[in-house]
């Protein structure tokens, strides 16, 4: 091997198993990967032909896992955990023989007799951390990268989709290689053992702050990281466009899985007399979709609650929490409204809801419509009303629900939302929805809406934001041939077809010289003199 063992594994001296439970499994997969057997094409074609059956064989088993664990609507579903991971797979199987070619590049003076290429290697061991709201697609189009570039591969699916996440362990690994493959279930005990190890490279898929952690863990050894982030993702609407068409590409974006998106548009910035046209346009597009109530519409998804892991059945009612739960340990004042699950997400949310109620105390005012939620927003019963939409299940059908100008200090406009409410902040001018987007964290999606170009090109060109899409919402994402990542706060680097492939691959600079030529040499070696060179 290339790395003594020790190196290798990562494990510490003693009683290694008990300390460090993981360290055999990377020992394993890492002497895998240094006999070479993951670099040849037919393997790699051969791993991710398994992949795309896995996906065929479960697919009845994985849309009815989604429904369960996450209250999923199947076409939803089967649109963006089963189509689009097909759809990276079929261009990775398509491409991958061009992708790993050495790339020839250009020569100097003195090596131009030579050859000079890139060659595009594995890492190693990789380690791919996926959450729950995607909760196939977010690990399987990574692992496609990963695995495409030759690299052996542990999985480690959210513990918050159980059922899924039981799809994933028990029956992934009967489709690879196993002395190339694993998958580690578990929570935040677990994901902290497993950061211990040394790991050649870690992709994390989650919000900011558990990103900062496996940062952390990752530079310990120095290990390359890639971070899918979230954030709040602006959504610019000109006073010049087709409000019908507009207020259906928004809504489609927020509302799909319920708002559970990391790159759905967060929140509206338009003019006084845009949000006046965009409130009924709005109205009448949810209303189109999921009809009057949305609570009863199959094509209308929940708010996640963890009923099937087990863990908080009938806690909301009780108002009490798992202990051990990772989210019980999580801050309890969060104003977080959606499904991410600091908290039992139905009492995060309630509670959420409840602190911009009786927090800014006006809130209420601002609610443009609740699509058959109305009650809500009343002033007294709140909560009572809020329980009367969660389902048995435990899930939050949580109504579509705009709100009208609203603050930039609101509750609302300070953290990612992660449910189906749609706030509009009122600017006057594109000079002003620029600034007010370049003096906040710079998001993972970005969206501008004009028909006239100039206007979505002044957006594009004066901001910075992971991805953006002009005149619609979420359609970048479903391109592999576009990089999808975060900058700053929304994460680092990129993945999706080719740039997956790169991120996973090594870029490693060779030059192979002949032996012969040698008088050509000559000037570089001592005694040194000018004269050698021909000054
Ligand atoms: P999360 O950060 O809570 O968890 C993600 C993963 O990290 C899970 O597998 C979890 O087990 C693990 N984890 C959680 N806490 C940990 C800790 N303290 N130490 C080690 N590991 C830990 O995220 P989530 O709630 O599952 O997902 C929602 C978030 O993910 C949102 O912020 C959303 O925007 C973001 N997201 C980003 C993308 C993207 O592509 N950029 C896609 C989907 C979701």
């Amino acid at each position: 091997p290339l790395l003594p063992e020790s190196e290798a594994s990562g494990a510490p001296e003693g009683d290694a198993t008990s300390r460090n439970p993981y360290a055999g499994l990377v020992s394993h997969l890492r002497a895998s990967w240094l006999s070479g057997k993951t670099r040849p094409l037919e393997y790699r074609t051969a791993q991710l032909e398994a992949l795309g059956r896995f996906l065929d064989d479960k697919k009845q088993q994985i849309l009815e896992a989604t429904a369960s664990d996450l209250g999923k609507v199947p076409f939803e579903a089967e649109l963006s955990e089963i189509f689009l991971s097909k759809n990276e797979l079929y261009e990775t199987l398509k491409n991958l023989s061009r992708w790993m070619k050495d790339e020839q590049v250009d020569r100097t003076l003195a090596t131009r007799m030579d050859s000079a290429f890139i060659r595009k290697e594995p890492y190693g061991v990789v380690l791919i951390i996926a959450p729950w709201n995607y909760p196939i697609h977010l690990f399987l189009v990574p692992l496609i990268g990963a695995v495409a570039a030759g690299n052996c591969v542990i999985v480690k699916p959210s513990e918050m989709s159980k059922k899924t996440e039981r799809i994933v362990a028990e029956g992934l690994p009967s489709y690879l290689d196993k002395d190339c493959f694993a998958v580690v279930t578990g929570g935040v005990p677990e994901t902290t053992r497993l950061l211990e190890n040394k790991f050649d490279y870690i992709f994390f898929t989650g919000s900011p702050p558990v990103g900062r952690i496996v940062m952390t863990a990752a530079a310990k050894h120095l290990t390359p990281v890639t971070l899918e982030l979230g954030g709040k993702n602006p959504c610019y609407v000109s006073d010049t466009c087709d409000v019908t068409n507009v207020a259906r590409r928004v809504a489609w974006g927020r509302f799909f899985n319920a708002g559970q998106t990391c790159i759905a548009p967060d929140y509206l910035l338009c003019t006084v007399e845009m949000q006046e046209k965009l409130i009924p346009a709005l109205r009448e597009a949810i209303t189109d979709f999921y009809g009057p109530n949305p609570r009863e519409s199959p094509d209308f998804g929940r708010i996640a609650g963890t009923s099937s892991s087990g863990g908080c059945r009938g806690c909301c009612a009780a108002g009490a929490w798992p202990s051990g739960d990772r989210r019980t340990r999580r801050s309890a004042t969060s104003v977080r409204l959606g499904g991410h699950p600091r908290l039992h997400p139905c009492v995060e949310y309630i509670s959420g809801l409840e602190k911009i109620m009786t927090g800014t105390g006006c809130l209420a005012r601002k609610v443009a419509f609740c699509t058959g939620g109305r009650s809500w927003w009343d002033d007294q019963g709140v909560l009572s009303d809020l329980r009367a939409w969660l389902m048995p299940s435990c899930f939050l059908a949580a109504a579509p629900t705009v709100l009208a100008d609203v603050q930039p200090s609101d509750p609302i406009m300070q953290e990612e939302i992660f449910g189906p409410i749609l706030p509009i902040v009122v600017i006057t001018s594109t000079d002003e929805a620029i600034d007010f987007i370049n003096s906040r964290e710079r998001p993972l999606a970005l969206y501008a809406f004009s028909s006239d170009d100039k206007v979505v090109n002044q957006v594009l060109e004066r901001t910075s934001s992971g991805g953006f899409c002009g005149n619609d919402t979420l359609m970048h994402m479903s391109m592999p041939s576009l990089p999808f990542g975060g900058i700053g706060n929304s994460g680092l680097g990129r993945h999706h077809g080719k740039f997956s492939f790169d991120t996973f691959s090594h870029h490693r600079g060779c030059l192979k010289r002949g032996m012969g030529w040698e008088p050509l040499n000559a000037p570089r070696y001592p005694p040194y003199s000018q004269q050698k060179f021909g000054v």
